[in-house]
């Protein structure tokens, strides 16, 4: 397994004092797991590469007992890529080869560690759970321009399909640190393993390397229960540290977010609202109960909005929702565009009329069932956007996921779930009774039994 590290600045051999590894010689590091090599492949005035080799001692491996899948299979303790892939060896590795780098402390040139460069970083091999557009969902955010090759299963075996394993280039002009903290982190995310027991201390590791960028990343829900391994003790502490309002706080059930990742549900479902508003033509758009503000900033990324209004109950989502779109720093053109608003959708708001679309985005299901009525009127008899978009879970499904039990619903806030027949035959009479027109649409992958994991509605207002 091999990371290498490429930059251009120059004279590009000062990666050397960045790494505290000379250029010219191969060095050898021992660890628990076998041995990490650093050496240089090539060290010019213009262009230099450190590369960080692996060497895990399978064998070891299993005598220390560091399997890895051991239920899944037999042989699984023997016959695995661990000693071939990125995984949380390499963080390890990168923790203890490059310390210094790694918490930006250069001796001989302290004012380069400050200072960002362009840098390439490359994984030969890095397993992606979730895929190249889990992959692009970490990396991007934090402004890194992606490349990745994917694997075949075997190359003498085409039709085995596609394997897991990626190629990853990844560049960016930044500090060395900055960019070995992302890989601290998120190597272990992409490949969804750790190949130690993970406790408290894990949550300190991940805030320290997570510091000034995990709280403002998109997936940081799924950075972070992948990270902590999917405990939700540690998941919900992490969350809570680093800022999030998680509300389970006394309840073991798993939280909505952990129940969907797999399946990357909440990114298709606002992917297709999005799509859906933006073919209405709508030009102005309300996202109420927008929540920490993820279809906010799908919403404002889209030119065609020409104002786009977030509204919650809470508080404290709203307030993350701006921290998250860095709203205080935007543009104020674009501060005139993005509004918040305050308010609850069982109460009459004439804030809220007039506009072209609304989504209502898994929000429903959270109001009380007798509180229904007024919302109903609150939105299609007062408010009366031209279109409404609304979803709410699909509770057919719910025998899918692996981690919900039985008979529970997906969040601990959620009043009511409903079948298909049960939202059909709810949208089909606000409509009628307000004057709309409706259609249904899966989102997510349909089952042919259950459905989809999501129901959707999308209401037209007659003329
Ligand atoms: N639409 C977002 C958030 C869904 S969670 C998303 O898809 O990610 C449900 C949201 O509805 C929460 O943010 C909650 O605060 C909000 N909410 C619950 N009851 C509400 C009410 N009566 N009025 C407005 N928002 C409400």
């Amino acid at each position: 397994m091999l990371l290498t590290i490429t930059t251009t600045y120059s004279p590009a051999t000062d990666l050397g004092y960045l790494l505290h590894k000379h250029p010219d010689r191969l060095q050898t590091f021992d660890l628990a797991f076998g041995q990490a090599h650093v050496f240089y492949p090539e060290a010019e005035k213009d262009r230099c590469t450190a590369a960080l080799l692996l060497d895990v001692d399978s064998v070891g491996l299993v005598r220390r007992s560091y399997g890895h899948n051991r239920e899944n299979f037999a042989l699984a303790e023997y016959v695995n890529d661990r000693a071939y892939v990125a995984s949380s060896f390499m963080s390890v590795a990168i923790a203890k080869v490059y310390r210094s780098a790694l918490s930006g402390n250069s001796k001989d040139r302290p004012e380069l560690a400050e200072t960002p460069i362009p840098l390439c970083i490359k994984l030969s091999v890095l397993p992606c759970r979730g895929g190249e557009t889990f992959l692009r969902r970490l990396f991007e955010p934090l402004g890194y321009s992606v490349i990745s090759v994917r694997h075949s299963l075997d190359t003498n075996f085409d039709d085995w399909g596609a394997s897991r394993y990626f190629t990853v280039t990844l560049e960016k002009e930044c500090l060395l640190s900055e960019i070995l903290r992302h890989l601290y982190v998120l190597i272990p995310v992409l490949d969804d393993e750790k190949h130690y027991w993970v406790a408290e201390a894990e949550i300190e590791k991940l805030l320290k390397h997570g510091e000034d960028w995990l709280s403002e990343h998109p997936e940081q829900e799924v950075i972070v229960s992948r990270y902590l391994k999917h405990q939700r003790r540690l998941t919900r502490q992490a969350l809570h540290q680093l800022g999030d309002s998680i509300e389970e706080e006394e309840t073991d059930s798993p939280n909505e977010a952990e129940i969907e990742e797999h399946i990357g549900l909440n990114e298709v479902r606002l992917t297709k609202a999005t799509e859906i508003i933006k073919m209405s033509g709508a030009k102005r758009v309300l996202d109420l109960g927008c929540g920490e503000g993820k279809l906010l900033r799908k919403l404002i990324r889209e030119k065609q909005f020409e104002e786009v209004v977030g509204m919650d109950v809470s508080h404290q989502s709203l307030k993350i929702a701006q921290q998250r779109l860095h709203y205080d720093r935007l543009p104020e053109k674009e501060q005139e565009r993005l509004t918040f608003i305050q308010g609850s959708l069982c109460y009459r708001d004439s804030r809220l009329s007039g506009y072209d679309a609304a989504a209502v985005i898994e929000v429903i299901e959270h109001l009380d069932k007798p509180r229904l009525a007024a919302f109903e009127r609150v939105l299609f008899e007062y408010a009366g956007p031209t279109m409404v978009v609304l979803t709410t879970p699909n509770v057919e499904f719910n025998i899918k996921f692996e981690n919900l039990p039985a008979g529970k619903f997906r969040h601990r806030d959620h009043r009511f779930e409903w079948t298909r027949s049960e939202f059909e035959s709810w949208a089909t009479d606000v409509s009628k009774r307000f004057g709309y027109s409706v259609t249904f649409h899966s989102v997510g992958e349909v089952d042919s039994d259950v459905g989809a994991p999501t129901q959707m509605g999308v209401f037209t207002q007659q003329k």
